[in-house]
């Protein structure tokens, strides 16, 4: 193995510790729980690897990091979730790669996604990114609409065409009655995806938990954990 593939490897070991760790203490089983790793800033050399290595999904927050980068990696059998605060403008290039986005916070966002991905001939699945440090607005300060504006989003990509609704995302909030109450903030998420699958089953995604926090995630009853640092190494650039 090269150096970059043994590290990869003993680095996913690790995080395959953590979550399994996290599920028994939990009293979870290991496959209820999702490993997405987030290669952002990455090469798409490191995600070819990670492919080698087991990894089945990957998650970027910039299309213009993560398109050629997808396009690269075309041939793997890998999802792509889209994580990051999208812009309209971007969202043609992204629909030609993502299976997932996972950060869709405003009824605009909803709309050009269904027109984009209805004319590329794809289903995109979609979670509704939530901030539960939204202020006043109903918006928070990294993306995402307050738990007062789900159903709204909801309801609107269940009747979009080109769009399938798969559930929930959050960020741990820095800000805010949840600052440094991690677990507080992900069993919060999971009552709120209880709520909206009451009338909509399907959606059953819940995803929250990154490198420093995914035992809580995982404690709290997270599907998909999203995990960048501890997979890959701290990034070089701010992403
Ligand atoms: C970067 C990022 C992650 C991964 O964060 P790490 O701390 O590197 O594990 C998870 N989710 C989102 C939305 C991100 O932007």
């Amino acid at each position: 193995m090269t150096d970059r593939k043994t590290e990869l490897a003993e680095n996913l070991a690790k995080v395959e510790d953590r979550i399994a760790a996290a599920c028994a203490a939990a009293g979870r089983g290991r496959e209820e729980v999702t490993l997405i790793v987030v290669t952002k800033t990455y090469p798409a050399s490191d995600v070819r690897i990670l492919s080698e290595l087991g990894v089945r999904h990957v998650a970027e927050n910039k299309d213009q990091d993560a398109s050629p980068k997808a396009a690269e990696c075309a041939d793997l059998p890998l999802t792509w979730h889209f994580v990051g605060q999208l812009q309209t403008n971007k969202v043609r290039s992204v629909v030609r790669y993502a299976d997932v986005v996972q950060s869709v916070d405003r009824p605009k966002l909803v709309t050009a996604l269904s027109r984009e991905a209805v004319r590329a001939g794809r289903e995109i699945g979609c979670l509704v990114q939530v901030a539960l440090d939204a202020g006043a607005d109903g918006r928070g300060d990294r993306g995402g609409v307050g738990p007062g504006g789900i159903e709204e989003l909801a309801s609107l990509v269940t009747d979009s065409p080109g769009l399938r609704l798969d559930g929930l995302m959050t960020v741990a909030p820095l800000t805010g009655e949840y600052a440094g109450r991690e677990r507080a903030a992900f069993e919060r998420l999971v009552d709120l995806s209880t709520a909206l699958r009451s009338g909509r089953p399907a959606a059953n995604m819940v995803s929250a938990g990154m490198s420093a926090d995914l035992e809580e995630a995982v404690a709290a009853g997270a599907t998909h954990v999203r995990v960048g640092t501890a997979v890959l190494g701290v990034r070089p650039r701010l992403g």
